[in-house]
């Protein structure tokens, strides 16, 4: 560790002053933290914006669901509400880290958590991300667990939130505040992908805030659902991973979400698939088939080839598990 200047916000108005002056907001802390001890992160000044009234889980006007960014990883999981309206999200939660770090960390942080790259985790390393301009030790590195989607030449590390690709998938926005106000960003905006730029990871300006993720309002009924494909069955990031919302009626497939985890720079949104599935009767022949275009586009890596036919496999499996066997 290093030293620190350490303050704990009253009301939003002082966060803003001292994120507006430098300060690096913190509530849970289940990365930052870590991050800091291995001296990857030396931010100058914390501010605990644990006080904030951003705890709240609602459901919108428009029949949306808005979770507060203060809102616990375990709290978001187990919320009626979002059990009831959009179970994949339940289920990515449920399916990240562990019980005790889930009570800690925020649905803020957690979009926001950083990669589980161990290069850049390694000070000592080579990391484009870490420091513009140094390289990329993973790509002639050991590289099993890095992205085959959204990579780069300069950085071709995964994001390792399962809730975000939920999110993703959901096509939700999230709600941010700063010295200039309220705005509002689409999820697909909000992550950025590497491109030569890695070390810029989010659409966040100097000071702002995240105080919701606000999910859409989807026609009902809809099914949803999560799977995660790891190497063991807790506390481990995704390989693959697959995020499926789909709503049926009347025998036909009107709408269909889809994205990935495990294999993209962002979580991985699945156009292609939803595309291949919308006006289609539900068939064990349709997820294969749409299935097929999962990994449209990869870029595989000396050690992460197997991903390709591992993400098609996880999306049909989810497919079908969501949409029935037929
Ligand atoms: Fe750094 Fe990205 Fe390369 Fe990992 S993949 S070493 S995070 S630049």
């Amino acid at each position: 560790m290093y030293p620190f200047s350490f303050t704990k916000a009253a009301n939003t108005r002082e966060a803003l002053n001292a994120g507006r002056s430098g300060g690096r907001y913190i509530a849970g802390g289940t990365t930052l933290v870590d991050l800091m001890r291995e001296t990857v992160e030396r931010p100058e000044t914390l501010v605990d914006i644990g006080d904030l009234p951003l705890r709240e889980v609602s459901v919108t006007e428009r029949g949306g669901l808005r979770v507060g960014a203060l809102v616990s990883m375990a709290e978001a999981a187990a919320h009626p509400k979002v059990r009831a309206l959009y179970p994949v999200i339940s289920q990515a939660l449920e399916l990240s880290a562990s019980a005790q770090l889930r009570n800690m960390a925020t649905i803020g942080g957690n979009i926001m958590q950083r990669t589980r790259c161990t290069y850049f985790r390694d000070v000592s390393a080579d990391c484009n991300k870490r420091e513009l301009g140094s390289g990329c030790a993973a790509l002639k590195g050991f590289n099993r667990t890095h992205a085959i989607l959204g990579s780069s030449d300069d950085c071709v590390a995964t994001h390792p939130s399962d809730a975000a690709v939920a999110f993703a998938a959901l096509e939700a926005s999230v709600h941010l505040l700063g010295p200039d106000g309220e705005r509002s960003v689409t999820f697909a905006d909000f992550l950025l992908k590497p491109g030569d730029t890695p070390n810029r990871e989010h659409a966040l300006r100097q000071g702002e805030l995240i105080t919701a993720v606000e999910i859409p309002s989807l026609p009902r009924p809809l099914k949803s659902g999560y799977l995660k494909v790891r190497d063991r069955q807790s506390y481990e990031f995704a390989l693959t991973s697959a995020a499926v919302a789909l709503h049926v009626r009347g025998g036909v497939i009107r709408e269909a979400k889809v994205a990935a985890g495990g294999v993209g720079t962002v979580p991985w949104k699945l156009p292609a698939v939803e595309q291949a599935l919308t006006g289609e009767r539900p068939s064990d022949h349709l997820w294969a088939e749409a299935a097929r275009h999962a990994a449209d586009g990869a870029r595989p890596l000396q050690h992460n080839r197997f991903k390709v036919e591992l993400l098609t496999r996880t999306v049909e499996r989810q497919l079908r598990t969501v949409g029935g066997t037929k």
